[in-house]
């Protein structure tokens, strides 16, 4: 993959960054600028360089339609106090607006586009209306640098096809997590174990598969796991399951047999009788959820079992919590397996928005941590073992 190194000399010159700025807003006030942190490496180096700085950043879905309640303005304020360098708005994609604001730059000061989805090229599915757009961009700029990790899965024009148009390079952000990612699934120091949870199985179908060639162990928590009891004939009661993916997940178990991959199930659950933070929970063996219960988190038992083979491995991949961390009686899972995996000196990696925002409103140090990935979706299908168009247009 290229890197910034390869762009030479940037001083006085233009360079377009894509980044990713999708953060949280609630009433117009960004509730998590963690992304906005992870752009500053990239941010800070190119100013310091003496680059003209011209961001492209998406926000929310406005789908393809100026709406200004998706505006970057609050990305711009905070940015600005994050930086030691003076940060505009420009008044629009790539129109009047966009050529004005990147025509006044001086040397070391960065301006960023208006939202990107505000222009519906930008995620066309025809390849020729993303070419044009991106040619517009491309007309803003002497270089590329691709820093947005959270989007480098997407073939889109800020993406994708720009990379295609000017000299490119994969920045700071985007470098530490292809590394970082593939460290922890490409050829991983042995034993390599992969914890998976959430919601659903089938979000998640792609990852098993690949995995079940890779790795040593798979521990499987969260609501997919029933899905995963049900197949071995238990029933579940009233916890997420996903029928149709029943025969599906059979075909896993055996495939893990035969590899000799260990997966290791829930051997007890925490139940309630509904979905309620305050719903009285018990704990019962995994081969006896009662009718009227629904499986809410991993019992004790398992969440030791769990921690034990955490502490034994040397790489961990872990993508979905073990139940629903959002309510703190069914947090104890996810609480125990981030510890564990805090406390070991493995090689770990975290991948999933739920997985790192439960890290967090845990309260652990998230530099205990060997990597908490910034993207979801882009972390997930690394995971899955796919090619990202983003990082493939860097790479040749
Ligand atoms: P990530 O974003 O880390 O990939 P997912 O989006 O797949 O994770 O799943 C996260 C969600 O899964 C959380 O909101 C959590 O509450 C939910 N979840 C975990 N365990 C259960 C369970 N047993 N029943 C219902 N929901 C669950
Ligand atoms: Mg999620």
């Amino acid at each position: 993959m290229r890197t910034i190194d390869t762009l030479g000399d940037l001083r006085g010159k233009r360079v377009l960054v894509r980044s990713d700025f999708n953060v949280p807003l609630k009433d117009g006030q960004i509730t998590d600028d963690g992304r906005i942190k992870a752009a500053l490496p990239t941010l800070t180096r190119l100013v310091e360089a003496g680059a003209k700085v011209v961001i492209m950043a998406h926000l929310g879905r406005p789908k393809g339609e100026v709406k200004p309640e998706f505006s970057l303005a609050p990305v711009v304020t905070r940015l600005g106090e994050l930086i030691d360098a003076p940060v505009t708005l420009a008044g629009d994609v790539v129109g009047e607006g966009a050529r004005a604001a990147v025509e006044a730059l001086s040397d070391g000061e960065i301006v960023l586009l208006e939202n990107v989805r505000f222009d519906k090229r930008e995620n066309s599915k025809d390849d020729a209306e993303r070419e044009e757009l991106a040619q517009a961009y491309a007309e803003l700029g002497d270089v590329f640098v691709s820093d947005g990790f959270g989007v480098v899965h997407r073939k889109q024009a800020s993406v994708y096809d720009i990379a295609k148009k000017l000299p490119s390079a994969a920045g700071e952000l985007v470098v530490k997590e292809i590394e970082s990612l593939r460290r922890a699934t490409d050829d991983p120091e042995r034993p390599y174990g992969v914890v998976l949870g959430g919601s659903k199985v089938s979000d998640k179908l792609g990852v098993i598969k690949n995995l079940l060639n890779k790795a040593d162990f798979l521990l499987i928590g969260g609501g997919m796991a029933y899905t995963f009891l049900a197949a071995q004939g238990y029933s579940v009661g009233k916890s997420l399951l996903e029928e149709d993916q029943i025969d599906t997940v059979k075909g896993y178990l055996e495939t893990a047999k035969e590899k000799g991959v260990e997966l290791l199930l829930p051997v007890d659950t925490v139940v309630a009788p509904e979905f309620k933070a305050d719903a009285p929970a018990t704990v019962v063996a995994s081969n006896e959820i009662p009718q009227d219960q629904m499986g809410l988190d991993i019992g004790p038992e398992t969440a030791k079992l769990f921690a034990e083979k955490i502490a034994d491995a040397k790489t961990v991949a872990w993508n979905g919590p073990m139940g629903v961390f959002e309510m703190e009686a069914f947090a104890k899972g996810t609480k125990a397996v981030a510890e564990a995996l805090s406390t070991s000196d493995c090689f770990s990696v975290i991948g999933g928005g739920d997985s790192a925002a439960a890290v967090r409103q845990l309260g652990f140090d998230e530099s205990t941590f060997s990597h908490i990935s910034t993207g979801g979706g882009a972390s997930l299908e690394l995971l899955e073992g796919k090619e990202l168009p983003g990082i493939a247009v860097l790479e040749d």
